[in-house]
């Protein structure tokens, strides 16, 4: 078996919980996991999220940041940015 990263296998695990893959199941993969309502379980918070439920949670963090907050925030999204363009122009990254 492939090993997965963190990731890949929050996203196997839920996907083999919940995912409904028959004919007329009930929507994309990532829809069904987005829309899980097991609050109690440990992968919850972190479970895969579709594109428009991501970018609400997104915007939640950080309306409920400080200023002071933000600003962290917003150099660690700097770091993040120049290590992956970094990784991605050394071509190690796929995509
Ligand atoms: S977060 Fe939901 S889909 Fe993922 S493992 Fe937990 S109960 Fe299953």
């Amino acid at each position: 078996m492939k090993k997965l990263n963190q990731t890949q296998a929050i996203r196997a695990f839920c996907t083999e919980c919940i995912v409904d893959t028959s004919v007329g199941g009930n929507g994309k993969p990532l829809t069904q996991i987005t829309n899980c309502t097991a609050h109690d379980c440990p992968l919850y918070h972190h479970r895969p999220l579709d594109g428009d439920a991501k970018a609400v949670e997104k915007q939640k963090k950080i309306d409920a940041m400080s200023p002071e907050e933000f600003k962290a925030y917003q150099e660690k999204c700097d770091i993040a940015k120049e290590r992956f363009n970094k990784l991605r122009s050394e071509g190690k990254l796929d995509g």
